[in-house]
Order: C-alpha cells, then structure tokens, then sequence
C-alpha cells in the first residue's frame, strides 16, 4: 500500500521507550514525563485575547494569503531588527510558516532533485533528514560530537560531498545537545556555504530561551548572510505556543520565494486571528519573555545538579530547554531502566542519530514542583 518514501522511513526509535511508558502507568507509576520539549507553562494572557478578538474578525474567517498578512510579516522584520539589529524587507525577505516544522519538511521540495546531496547534522531534530528523503535527496551526514563542542566539523566534511551538496541544516541553540554557537563558527559556516555554493538552511526556535543573560545569534547577524542562507523561527517556545502553529522563515529573497512557491500549492496559509495573535506575541514587551526564561533557568539548575550528582556527564546549557547527558551505555536501554526505578521519562540520544547513541535528552518543560520531584527521586535512587 505504502509509498517507498514512508516504507523505508527509519522505524520509529521511540516506540520501546512509549511501551515502557504505558506499561509502568498501568502499574500505577507516577510518572515525571521529561521526554518532549513542549512548554507546559501557558501562552501569554495578552497573545491569548489578541486571537479571541481576531476571531470575531469575519475578515479572519475567509483563505489566509499564501504569503502571510503583511503586518504580521512586518511584525517578524521588526522583532528581527529589534532582537539581532537584522534587518529584512518583509514583502521579499519573510514568509509566514504553519509553524516552523512545515516550513523546514516543505523547504527541501524547493531546492532538492532526486539524487541531489544535502548536509544534515547527527544528532538532530529528525524533520531535517526526513524532508530531504521525502524530496528524494541524499542526506549526508555531519558528526556533532562532545569534542567539537557540538558543532559540526566543516573541515572534516569530504571536499566532494561538500561541491556536491546543494543545502545544509543546522540549528543552534540545539536541540537535543543544547550546544550553543558563536559568531566565529557562523563565520566559518558562511564561508563554507560560499566557497561550495551550499543554501543554508538555519534552525533557530530556541534562540530567546538563553540563560544567564547571554543572548544567542541570528545566523543573519553575520555579513554576508542573506546572500546564502535562511533561517527558521518560530514563536512556539518564545511564547509558550507550540499549539498555535505559527512560524517564519526569513532572509535570502530567492530562496524564500521557492518556500513560496512550493507552500502556494500545498496549504493556505496560516489562519488569519493566529497571525493577529502573533503580531501581539512578537510585540511583547521584553519581560514577557524574561520572565519565561527565569522560570527556565531555575528549572536548569534544580535538574543539572541532580543529574550531575547522580553520575551523569552533562555541561550546563546556555540556551534551549534541554539537558544532553552522558549515560556512557546503551541510551534506549538507559531510558527504559531509568523510568523503571524513578518514573522518569528522558528520551534516549540514539532517537536523534547514531552519534547521540550514549546520551539521553532530558527536557524542563514540566511544573517546577514535578522537576524538584524529579530531583528528589534521583537522590533516593542514589541513596538506595
Ligand atoms: N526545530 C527544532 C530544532 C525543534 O526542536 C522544533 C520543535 O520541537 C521545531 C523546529 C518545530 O517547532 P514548531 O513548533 O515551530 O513547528
């Protein structure tokens, strides 16, 4: 019945550890699920009645434009300039996204042929290899390891494969490793991207959710940017709004018209209220956010130490929702006998790519009062 391109999908990697799931909450188990990253605390109560007025709009109730409303792309332009001092022409240079996961499956239909290379990062969010198989592209893969901070080795990458590739995704602050880059890596990207004619395709959700007060970057903050490279934003985890699907992709002109054109015959835009509720969220005033990055930040702490005190090898992120720890043995494995003996749900690295095989992925987006429960469990563990 099935089509190639689903039948030779990976299998699902996360099917055991969702068996275990089910099976220790039949046996009554209390479980402290800090497997997805989804932002338990709620969306802003002025997004929230920015889409309940838009609603009576009738005007909001016909198709959206495929492009996106222009003031909510003005919004995106103006909270790029404001937050990266980036600027863009929001007519040419930003295209609203059904949340970001649509724009980045969508993006490779309009640059991939059947056979075509593209760069992708292991471990990663698994749309990004998913998207370019679905175009019929070969993903070729980029190691991030512990050494390189992370980061993927541009260097180590085959002169071949690298002439031959026509994008590359990446995504920092990162999910799952939650490494961070700075500018000198975006420099070297860059370069690379120019020097072998690569379109780059930067994810970047997490960059508001920073800790310590060190900002991240916009891969558009670099000189020279717009003229290789885009980049994906979303307003799911800077204002707690995952359900919204909301998102944009911005930067180079030519590039983000090809998203156009390839979206203009798959869906019908973004529903108009939502995009009225986004241009409430990206003009938010700064403490919104602030004050979602402080519940985050605590919730870092609580659960870094206890992890690092139950054995685990793991640095204190800057950035993103995650803890990437280092089991050292079977991550699936780990996963499983960790729920066993604390009710703890992580998800296992190897679910990301064989090189986060060792790791397991631990997310802060449950009530601080469950991570403290969290922590507490892992001490008794330890005491036992
Ligand atoms: N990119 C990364 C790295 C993510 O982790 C996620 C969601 O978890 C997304 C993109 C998708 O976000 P959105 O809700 O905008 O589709």
């Amino acid at each position: 019945m099935y089509a190639d391109r689903i039948k030779h999908l990976p299998p699902y990697l996360f099917a055991a550890i969702d068996k275990a799931k089910q099976e220790a909450r039949a046996k009554g188990v209390d479980i402290i699920d800090l497997s997805v990253g989804d932002p338990d605390l709620p969306t802003p109560q002025h997004i929230v009645e920015a889409l309940a007025r838009a609603a009576m709009d009738s005007m909001n109730h016909r198709y959206p434009s495929y492009e996106g409303k222009l003031a909510f792309r003005k919004a995106v332009a103006d909270w790029y300039r404001d937050t990266f001092g980036v600027h863009l022409d929001p007519e040419k240079e930003v295209l609203t996204l059904i949340g970001s996961k649509e724009g980045i499956a969508h993006a490779p239909l309009a640059f991939i042929n059947p056979g075509d290379v593209a760069l992708v990062p292991d471990p990663a969010y698994p749309v990004y290899r998913t998207a370019i198989l679905f175009a019929g592209g070969r993903p070729a893969v980029m190691p991030l390891l512990k050494e390189n901070g992370f980061l993927p080795d541009l260097e180590a990458v085959d002169p071949k494969v690298a002439k031959e590739a026509k994008l590359i995704f990446l995504n920092y602050p990162n999910n799952p490793t939650a490494a961070s880059a700075d500018r000198a890596f975006f420099r070297q990207l860059l370069d690379f991207a120019i020097d072998n004619e690569i379109l780059i395709m930067h994810d970047n959700p997490y960059s508001e959710i920073y800790y310590d007060d060190r900002r991240s970057y916009s891969i558009l903050e670099i000189e020279g940017a717009k003229e290789v490279a885009v980049e994906f934003h979303s307003l799911s985890k800077t204002y707690n709004m995952t359900g919204w699907r909301i998102g944009a992709v911005v930067g180079n002109a030519d590039a983000v018209a090809g998203i156009g054109k390839v979206k203009s015959n798959i869906d019908s835009g973004a529903f108009g209220a939502v995009q009225d509720a986004g241009i409430a969220a990206l003009r938010s005033s700064k403490e919104v956010v602030d004050s979602i990055r402080k519940v985050y930040q605590h919730r870092i702490e609580i659960l870094a130490s206890a992890l690092q005190d139950h054995g685990m090898r793991l640095e204190k992120p800057r950035a993103t929702l995650y803890l990437w720890a280092h089991v050292g043995q079977d991550s699936i494995a780990y996963t499983e006998s960790l729920l066993e003996e604390t009710g703890i749900v992580a998800t296992p690295g190897v679910g990301f790519g064989q090189h986060g095989e060792g790791y397991i992925r631990f997310s802060i987006t449950q009530p601080t009062e469950r991570i403290e429960m969290a922590a507490e469990r892992l001490e008794r563990m330890r005491a036992a």
